[in-house]
C-alpha cells in the first residue's frame, strides 16, 4: 500500500450479523485500529449496527435492515470521519469455508469467487453470505485490491490420517466429506503470538492451542504448522459450545429420528440448542453459567464440568501428534477470561504434568500474553486472540 492508502478495511459478513474493524498503516509499522462495529440479527426488524470511533471512544448505533443496507450505513459512516475514498487501501474479508481449494489467503478474482461459490454446499450458511460481502465491497470499491482470509486455510497442513474420517472413501472422494477445521486465523494468530513470547521461531513450535468462545476449538501445531484440529466438516464436531453439542454418538440421529424427529429439527437441536444452553437449559453464555453455579444452579455447574471435562480429554489428544510441548494457549473470551474454566479443565491433566499457578491465573494483566502454568509444569499461556489484524496482515502482505 502506498502512504496516502494508509487504510485498510476488514470485513466479517455472516449470515446474519456483519463485523468490520478498519485499520491505519502508518508506512512499514504496524496496524492501529482506528473504528469497529457490529450488526446483529440482520433481517429482523431489531437489527443494529453499532459502531466504535477507538480514539474519541464515541459510539454510533444505527437501525439497519439488510447486509446490504449495514454496509452502506458503515462505509458512510467511515466515509464521513476518515475519508475513505481517498484513503482506503484494500479490504480484508473473513470467508469461512474455502474446502481443499485453499490452503491459504488469497486475493480475490472471478476464478476465486468461483471456489468460494463451490464451497457453498460445505457451508450453505455462511459461504453465501461471506460472498455477499465480497461484491457488495466490490461494488463499492471496483478498483481496491480485495483478499478473502479462510477459516478452514490453517488447517489444510493436518496429515490425512488427522482428517480422513473412518467413512467409505468415496463419500471423501466424491463429495469431500472430511475434516476442515475452523477458526483457523485465531489457532495461527496465537501460535504466532506464543512463539514470540517463549523465543522460539515460528516453524519450531509445538503448541496446543484452545479457541473458547462461543464456538471453541482446539488444534494441535507442530514446527509451526496444524497437524490435528477438533472442528470436522462443519464446526459442529469436537468441543462442548455455548449452543452446539461437539462430539456426539452419531447413533443417536437413527434414535431421534425414530422417535419422529425431522432433520431439520435434529439438525437445530444439535446447532442451537445444545451445548452450555441445552445442559443447563438456562445459557449459552459461560459468564452467566458461572454467575449461576456460584449461587446453587446445580445444571449451570454440570454443563461448566462438562465443559471443562471434554476440553481436557481433547488436550490430552492433542498431545499425540506431538514429541515435545512447547505450551497450551487458551484463548478466545472463555480462554482470555475464566481462570474458573482453565483451573478446572488443568485440574483433569495432572497426570500429563500440567499444572497452574492460581496467582498468575488469577491476573489480568495489561499485556496481551501471560503464563499461568506453576513452576516445573507444561508451560501453559493465555493469549488474547485478534483475528482481524491477522486478516489485516494477510490482507496487507497480498496487495
Ligand atoms: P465469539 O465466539 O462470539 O467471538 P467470544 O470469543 O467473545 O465469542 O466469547 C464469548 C464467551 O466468552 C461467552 O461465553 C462469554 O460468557 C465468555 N466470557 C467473556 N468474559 C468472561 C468472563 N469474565 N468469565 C467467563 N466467561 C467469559
Amino acid at each position: 500500500m502506498t502512504n496516502d492508502k494508509d487504510l485498510l478495511l476488514v470485513i466479517n459478513c455472516g449470515s446474519s450479523s456483519l463485523k468490520f474493524a478498519l485499520f491505519e498503516q502508518a508506512q512499514n509499522q504496524g496496524f492501529t485500529l482506528i473504528s469497529e462495529g457490529l450488526a446483529e440479527a440482520l433481517g429482523s426488524d431489531n437489527a443494529q449496527l453499532k459502531t466504535k470511533y477507538i480514539a474519541s471512544g464515541k459510539h454510533d448505533t444505527q437501525a439497519c435492515s439488510q447486509h446490504a443496507d449495514a454496509i452502506q450505513t458503515v462505509l458512510e459512516q467511515l466515509e464521513e470521519k476518515y475519508q475513505l475514498k481517498t484513503r482506503l487501501g484494500a479490504i480484508g474479508h473473513r470467508v469461512v469455508h474455502g474446502g481443499e481449494a485453499f490452503s491459504e489467503s488469497t486475493r480475490v478474482d472471478a476464478q476465486v469467487l468461483q471456489q468460494i461459490s463451490d464451497c457453498i454446499p460445505l457451508a450453505p450458511l455462511h459461504n453465501p453470505a461471506n460472498l455477499q460481502g465480497i461484491k457488495l465491497l466490490q461494488e463499492a470499491f471496483p478498483e481496491l485490491p480485495q483478499v478473502a482470509v479462510f477459516d478452514t486455510a490453517f488447517h489444510q497442513t493436518m496429515p490425512k490420517h488427522a482428517y480422513l474420517y473412518a467413512l467409505p472413501y468415496k463419500l471423501y472422494r466424491e463429495r469431500g466429506v472430511r475434516r476442515y477445521g475452523f477458526h483457523g486465523s485465531s489457532h495461527r494468530y496465537v501460535a504466532r503470538e506464543a512463539a514470540t513470547f517463549l523465543g522460539l521461531q515460528s516453524n519450531q513450535a509445538n503448541l496446543i492451542t484452545a479457541h473458547l468462545g462461543n464456538g471453541a476449538s482446539i488444534a494441535c501445531i507442530k514446527n509451526g504448522q496444524c497437524v490435528d484440529t477438533s472442528m470436522g466438516m462443519t464446526p459442529l464436531e469436537g468441543l462442548v459450545m455455548g449452543t452446539r453439542s461437539g462430539d456426539i454418538d452419531p447413533g443417536i440421529f437413527d434414535y431421534l429420528s425414530n422417535a419422529g424427529y425431522s432433520l431439520s429439527e435434529i439438525n437445530r437441536l444439535l446447532n442451537k440448542e445444545s451445548g452450555l444452553l441445552g445442559i443447563s437449559e438456562l445459557s449459552n453464555d459461560m459468564r452467566t453459567l458461572i454467575d449461576h453455579a456460584e449461587k446453587g444452579h446445580e445444571q449451570a455447574g454440570i454443563a461448566i464440568e462438562i465443559f471443562c471435562y471434554r476440553l481436557a480429554k481433547y488436550v490430552a489428544a492433542m498431545m499425540v501428534p506431538l514429541k515435545r510441548l512447547d505450551a497450551l494457549v487458551f484463548t478466545g473470551g472463555i480462554g482470555e477470561n475464566s481462570d474458573l474454566v482453565r483451573t478446572k479443565t488443568l485440574e483433569h491433566l495432572e497426570l500429563l504434568n500440567f499444572g497452574i499457578d492460581p496467582v498468575q491465573n488469577s491476573l489480568r494483566p495489561a499485556e496481551d500474553s501471560w503464563r499461568i502454568s506453576s513452576e516445573g509444569s507444561i508451560t501453559t499461556l493465555v493469549i488474547r486472540t485478534n483475528e482481524e489484524l491477522m486478516i489485516a496482515e494477510d490482507t496487507a502482505a497480498l496487495v
